[in-house]
């Protein structure tokens, strides 16, 4: 892609401070960081989100993020790790090259990714997980 951001930086076109590396993926630290280590994994094949992944990467991808939030933890002294990927505009994603976020955590951080979407009853959740199992069917 040309006009991808993320495709200029696994090409070496824009700079980056490269993390690791492997035949399918590439990592960096993030430039707009939520903590200081917070790390971006991106495939190095464009597609969009994960509704276009190649699910052959996802070995990969799971290996990457334990080797790399290992790394993270170690270096940063961290006592969480949030593992982030955003889809859409609405949940946030900025550059459309799917990318999983690896963010460290520290106690008290003041960081709330989660705002609470919460069920007004028992049957109203139990409801959702039947369209959802139907929508699986
Ligand atoms: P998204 O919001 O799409 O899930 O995340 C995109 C991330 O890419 C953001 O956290 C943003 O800070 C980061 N980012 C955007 N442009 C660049 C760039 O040119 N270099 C680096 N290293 N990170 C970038
Ligand atoms: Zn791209």
């Amino acid at each position: 892609m040309d006009d991808c951001i993320f495709c200029k930086i696994i090409n070496g076109t824009l700079p980056s401070c490269k993390v690791y590396e492997t035949d399918t993926l590439y990592a960096f630290l993030d430039l707009n960081p939520s903590s200081k280590g917070h790390t971006l994994i991106v495939p190095k094949k464009h597609c969009q989100d994960i509704f276009g992944a190649d699910t052959s990467i996802g070995s990969d991808v799971l290996e990457a993020m334990k080797t790399v939030a290992r790394a993270i933890k170690e270096v940063t002294g961290c006592t969480g790790i949030n593992i982030v990927q955003n889809n859409g505009r609405d949940a946030g994603q900025m550059i459309d090259h799917l990318h999983w976020h690896i963010v460290p955590r520290f106690a008290n951080d003041g960081l709330d990714l989660w705002p609470q979407g919460k069920y007004d009853s028992m049957d109203e959740m139990n409801a959702m997980a039947e369209k959802l199992r139907k929508a699986l069917a």
